[in-house]
């Protein structure tokens, strides 16, 4: 006879990954450690991707970026204290950038870290996690593992993403119940996103104002990327016949090559435009928070489209606030304008579209060089080429010089295809990005990297080679951050912006088994490119730059406090 000691059992490492797999999530980036080293194995040995690092922050970034391209939390794994604060500087990055993600640290005893008896890697982990993020939640019982990792997910996703803690003591993975009631008590989130239909009236006010415009134009962000309403997006161009920016993510949204691309036109159209319709895109310092010099004097009108209503009336007065996701409320706006939607001016138009073919056709010639040792320009122009014979790869893209010409050079052809360092122009997304972006996709991926943002996440390239993912990871190798020309007055140590002059980055790839290879000019560079993007063998080419090309802080320096009292 059955008694009750002989019942079935679960304990807390089964139900965690039992609700992972009942919620969908494939792949966990983590660092294995204490006291998740067993939980790793087992949800790798239950069918789950575990994909290990050789950093947190790495792991972390994967996980956010995971999460922008699937519209589902990506999952990070750390261990306690110094591990998780690693990998709390992605969680963070991610909320700023509104990624859905989920880190779940593992944590050590509440008894003793409540009473600060100075446990294994003690923190008061949750305490330190819950500003810097969504939302915020430990588990204490076995029994409250289904509901936390549904409330994890639909905090992550839902509204505007970001980032979600979840605080897993170590006591809780040992602790068993019955199997049964275990199973019952998971929870499958049904609708994780809902969709929040905007206001009819907030539409006809948009319409209103849009009908009004002499010189309109629209901004896409990457929060419009996100939302995957590509083709509703596309109409929405080209119903109005209305100029768009993408902004640096959203760029390939629609091709940067599309006849009301305004992007090589970006000083004008700022300047010039009298409605601006943002559309999941933020008024803050990446678009001068909407005031001052980049636009210009002609009084302005904002539209915006975004799901978070706190965002309205942030920088500037919004006389259209559209509330609502992104997709329904982009489909109302195509509702509204029917078929007879009369297109924007021609006259502003075709100054739009001359503005941006003569900033092209200046831009050309620069492309082409074949210096040796090259610049940007040179380099970016190979670049540019093999991104346009290959739109479905996945461009990373992080540096200074490297990440602001790259932007402007290489155009993208398909949505999400290009990730780089979003809101904060934070330096160590690369590798993590490009790993995630290789498994998330299945795509090739080309992570374009200034010398300086590749140290941040360097070691990865083990990972990569590990994992044998097709990236191609090119360095910029200018032999320092911004230039490799800066001399230390005062003698001894180097200058603080130089490295090692010379350095051979290639040499890395070759330590792990990957393809190592050193270009010096962009036709070596092109070759390089196109076989590693050809065998999907895990490459590294470090690009050898003139180490004086490059400005200090690339397009940003204006953000740099000046000293007035420089002593001599
Ligand atoms: P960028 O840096 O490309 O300008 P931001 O990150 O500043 O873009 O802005 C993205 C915006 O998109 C955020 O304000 C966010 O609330 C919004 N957003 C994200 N996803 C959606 C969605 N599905 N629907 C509507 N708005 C969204």
């Amino acid at each position: 006879a059955a008694g009750a000691e002989e019942r079935e059992l679960t304990d807390g490492f089964h139900l965690i990954i039992d609700a992972l797999k009942l919620n969908g999530v494939e792949t966990i980036y983590g660092v294995p450690g204490i006291p998740i080293t067993d939980f790793g194995r087992m949800a790798q040995a239950a069918g789950i991707r575990v994909i290990s690092f050789r950093h947190e922050q790495n792991a972390g970034n994967a996980a956010a970026i995971a999460g922008y391209l699937t519209k589902k939390p990506g999952i990070c794994l750390t261990v306690s204290a110094p591990g998780f604060l690693n990998g709390l500087t992605a969680l963070a990055n991610a909320t700023t950038n509104c990624f859905p993600m989920i880190l779940i640290s593992g944590s050590s005893e509440r008894e003793i870290v409540d009473l600060q008896q100075g446990d294994y890697e003690e923190m008061d982990q949750l305490a330190i996690a819950k500003p810097l993020c969504k939302a915020a939640f430990r588990v204490l019982h076995a029994a409250d593992i289904g509901i936390a990792v549904a409330r994890a997910i639909r905090a992550a996703v839902s509204g505007r993403p970001g980032g979600v803690y979840l605080d897993l003591p170590a006591k809780l993975f040992g602790q068993t119940m019955d199997a049964e009631k275990g199973a019952a008590s998971l929870v499958k989130v049904i609708d994780a996103a809902p969709a929040m239909i905007p206001a009819p009236d907030a539409i006809k006010r948009a319409l209103d104002v849009l009908k009004g415009a002499k010189r309109p134009l629209i901004i896409f962000g990457k929060g419009a990327a996100y939302a995957q309403a590509d083709d509703d997006i596309r109409a929405l161009v080209e119903t109005s016949g209305i100029p768009f920016l993408q902004m640096s993510m959203a760029k390939g949204l629609l091709p940067d090559t599309h006849a009301l691309s305004a992007g090589a036109a970006r000083s004008t159209v700022l300047k010039d435009a009298d409605v601006v319709m943002l559309i999941g895109a933020r008024l803050n310092w990446l678009l001068s928070h909407g005031k001052g010099k980049t636009w210009g004097d002609a009084p302005k009108k904002f539209i915006q489209i975004d799901i978070e209503p706190k965002e309205m009336d942030s920088n500037v007065e919004i006389v259209a606030p559209v509330v609502g996701d992104i997709g329904s409320c982009v489909s109302a706006l195509l509702q509204g304008m029917g078929s007879n939607w009369p297109k924007a001016p021609s006259d502003w138009v075709g100054v739009v579209s001359a503005k941006k073919d003569e900033n092209i056709a200046k831009m050309a010639p620069r492309l082409m060089n074949n210096k040796s040792p090259m610049d940007f320009h040179g380099a970016l122009g190979a670049l540019r080429t093999i991104i346009k014979e290959r739109p479905d790869a996945i461009l990373v893209n992080e540096g200074a010089n490297t990440l602001d010409l790259a932007r402007g050079v290489i155009d993208m052809y398909q949505p999400r295809k290009r990730l780089d360092v979003g809101t904060w122009g934070v330096m160590g997304i690369g590798m993590g990005y490009a790993i995630a972006a290789a498994i998330e996709t299945g795509k090739p991926v080309l992570a374009v990297e200034g010398d300086s943002a590749f140290g941040f996440s360097g070691m990865e390239v083990e990972t990569i080679c590990r994992y044998n993912l097709p990236v191609c990871i090119v360095i910029f190798n200018n032999n320092g951050i911004y230039r490799g020309t800066d001399v230390n007055p005062a003698g001894g140590d180097p200058a603080t912006t130089v490295f090692v002059p010379g350095s051979r980055y290639d040499k890395m790839m070759e330590a792990f088994g990957g393809v190592g290879v050193n270009a010096t000019n962009p036709d070596e560079l092109s070759r390089a490119v196109n076989a590693a993007m050809d065998s999907g063998k895990p490459t590294l080419i470090n690009a050898v730059i003139d180490p004086a090309a490059g400005t200090e802080s690339g397009r940003i320096g204006n953000l740099n406090p000046q000293s007035v009292v420089k002593k001599k």
